[in-house]
């Protein structure tokens, strides 16, 4: 079997990147605008023109079938083709179009799998419209319900439904997938680590776990100069301690962890006025179960025992906990073989970021790809990753899907 065609996946890599193109080189594409639109007509357009028929589901997820010699569980392939606000042209179409790129490879040479092969353009997975992330994939697979997805509506109070209907993307209900042998994603790695160790491609072992929690503390307002330091009750103080606190979870996981205040506010917000509230987000991630429960359980402490010490008092809101989805032991397999054949070294590490394919990993054998991003950058303009990286990642994708495909 002969490799796939770098120069037409580069160039099918730039035309999809004109759609929603902006001025600095990245792309503005949200889900089910008419960006979005132009990008799933050019999409179906190449899968019909490989002999693919297109379904689309009540969500508007797209896929492309290329027909096996058995009537078998299709082999899926596939990503999204959506992106954030400002964001880069790789977040997404490189795992839609590296499978096209397979089926066009197949096409070339005549190969016909056992297993039909499915290439899948999921909708909204970024959530930057709708929320939340992972939008079609959830919906599809039965993790969400369908009446509340459909309802979604977007800031300018637009549904999710009507604007499918209004792009002439509202599918079928029963084009939902019901089976697969086997799901497989390529995509950029979003972060440093391949390229500071000098790999163009990852196997990646899984999704890390996660938490969002959101903290309300309230202390007492009062004049800057007119409150002794002891007789005031100061919310940043306390917020201060707590984000501190957060910080040194997460050094305390056995595995790999992490943990983010990425989002503050301080109320009244003036600088001669002791703060009365801050309002903060907290994002840990990590890959043991026994450091989600750590952590999990830590914030809670961690958070409590600063409000003590303040003189301030704290409620802590949100319960959205995922735990760590670990990828198809087979597909894993699978994927390091064919990055042996291509003369690829093996990097494994883990997914910061959530993903279809482990939306995926929870009903049918799953697999990841990553793509050495340049300089870690992703969700920006100046996301990069070289052709010659994605071309090699698009071989490894090709003998995995066949090996799976039969
Ligand atoms: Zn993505």
């Amino acid at each position: 079997m002969q490799g796939i065609n770098k120069d037409r996946l580069t160039e099918s890599l730039a035309l999809m990147g004109q759609i929603g193109a902006t001025a600095n080189g990245g792309v503005y594409r949200l889900a089910l605008t008419d960006e979005d639109r132009d990008a799933r007509n050019l999409f179906r357009e190449w899968c019909e023109d490989a002999g693919m028929t297109v379904r689309i589901d009540d969500f508007g997820n797209m896929y492309g079938r290329r027909a096996g010699s058995e009537d078998l569980p299709p082999v899926m392939l596939g990503s999204h083709l959506d992106s954030v606000p400002f964001g880069g042209r790789y977040d997404g179409p490189v795992g839609v179009l590296t499978a096209l790129e397979v089926v066009r490879t197949l096409n070339d040479q005549g190969i016909v799998t056992k297993h039909p092969i499915d290439i899948v353009n999921w909708s909204n997975e970024e959530g930057a419209r709708f929320l939340p992330g992972l939008f079609g994939s959830t919906a599809a697979l039965g993790t969400r319900a369908a009446e509340e997805a459909l309802n979604a509506t977007d800031e300018a109070g637009c549904s999710f439904r009507d604007e499918l209907v209004r792009i002439g993307y509202a599918g079928d209900k029963a084009n939902r997938p019901t089976d697969a042998r086997a799901y497989l994603e390529v995509h950029i790695e979003q972060g440093p680590v391949l390229e500071a160790e000098d790999y163009p491609v990852g196997l990646v072992r899984g999704i890390q776990g996660q938490f969002w929690r959101e903290v309300t503390v309230k202390g007492r307002a009062g004049h800057a100069g007119a409150n002794p330091m002891d007789s005031r009750a100061d919310a940043l103080v306390a917020a201060s301690r707590m984000v501190l606190g957060i910080r040194e979870l997460a050094l305390q996981c056995a595995g790999y962890g992490v943990a983010t205040v990425g989002k503050m506010s301080v109320a009244p917000g003036a600088m001669n006025i002791v703060p009365a509230k801050v309002d903060f987000t907290i994002d840990a991630r990590c890959v043991l179960a026994e450091d989600l429960t750590m952590l999990e359980n830590g914030v809670v402490d961690v958070v409590e025992q600063a409000a003590a010490a303040e003189g301030v008092t704290v409620e802590i809101s949100g319960d959205e906990s995922y735990p760590t989805i670990l990828f198809d032991t087979e597909v894993m397999g699978m994927i390091r073989e064919a990055m042996t054949a291509e003369g690829l070294p093996v990097r494994e590490l883990w997914s910061g970021g959530g993903h279809d394919a482990g939306v995926a990993a929870l009903q049918w054998p799953a697999g990841m790809i990553f793509v050495r991003s340049k300089d870690g950058l992703s969700h920006a303009e100046a996301e990069y990753s070289s052709p010659e990286d994605i071309a090699a990642a698009a071989n490894v994708l090709l003998r995995a899907a066949v090996g799976l495909a039969g």
